[in-house]
């Protein structure tokens, strides 16, 4: 039986983490695990309960909440208590908010406990912003995804019109920019390079070429 590795992708939204890692796990058979989801799931709540800005609530409200993450048909499949909250946590009002609530150390401490948790064994591609440096730093492969923001910001607008939903990419813009400020900059496990993370600017290679990297120094490591 072989080993079965740790993946860890980081990298700003846009970047390219998702569509990777899912594709890479897909080849592997491996786990994809999305943990800005989980991230996202906690601010929906937070937005519903009207507690933007009462730390000790958030805390509070985080531990109390059953958070199941799944991969469904090739979609992060997300639960909160029972409920699927999957399409909503993508909306523009989490989007503006999530950086907010995932800069609360005591949230991140919760999630990062169950993502270690959920890693455990092995065989899973896991991708967020502290995966390479705090959730597993001794990870198997470590990938940096980076990207230019216009380019970043194309993708996400996207994305959103995909959905239904027609934002202008002015707006998509500033809420990237706003959420890699945040994200950077925050005192708990901000979003870094790892040093030993192999960096990839994904603004021009195709999401087959990014897969192959990773496939490829995936199968080095195996063969150790
Ligand atoms: O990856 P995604 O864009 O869905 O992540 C949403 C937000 O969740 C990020 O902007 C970041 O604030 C937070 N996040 C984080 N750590 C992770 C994953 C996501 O802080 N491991």
């Amino acid at each position: 039986m072989p080993k079965k590795l740790i993946i860890a992708i980081d990298g700003p939204a846009g970047s390219g983490k998702s569509t990777t890692a899912k594709l890479v796990a897909k080849r592997l058979n491996y786990l994809y695990i999305d943990t800005g989801a989980m991230y996202r799931a906690i601010t929906l709540l937070a937005l519903r309960n009207e507690l933007m800005g009462k730390t000790a609530e958030i805390i509070e409200l985080a531990k109390s909440l059953k958070i199941v993450l799944s991969f469904i048909d090739g979609e992060t499949n997300i639960t909160v208590n029972g409920e699927d909250v999957s399409k909503e946590i993508r909306s523009f009002e989490v989007n503006g908010n999530v950086s907010e609530i995932s800069a609360i150390e005591g949230v991140r401490k919760i999630l990062v406990k169950k993502q270690q948790e959920m890693g455990k064994d092995g065989g899973v591609v896991m991708e967020g912003r502290d995966i390479t440096t705090v959730v597993y730093p001794n990870a198997d492969v470590k990938i940096y995804l980076t990207a230019g923001i216009d380019e970043r910001a194309v993708r996400r607008a996207k994305e959103f019109s995909e959905k239904g939903t027609d934002v202008p990419i002015e707006k998509v813009k500033e809420n990237l920019k706003n959420r890699d400020f945040i994200d950077s900059n925050r005192e708990a496990s901000p979003l870094t390079k790892s040093p030993d993370a192999i960096e990839v600017d994904t603004s021009n290679t195709t999401i087959e070429e990014q897969v192959e990297l990773i496939i490829k120094e995936f199968k080095i490591v195996s063969e150790k």
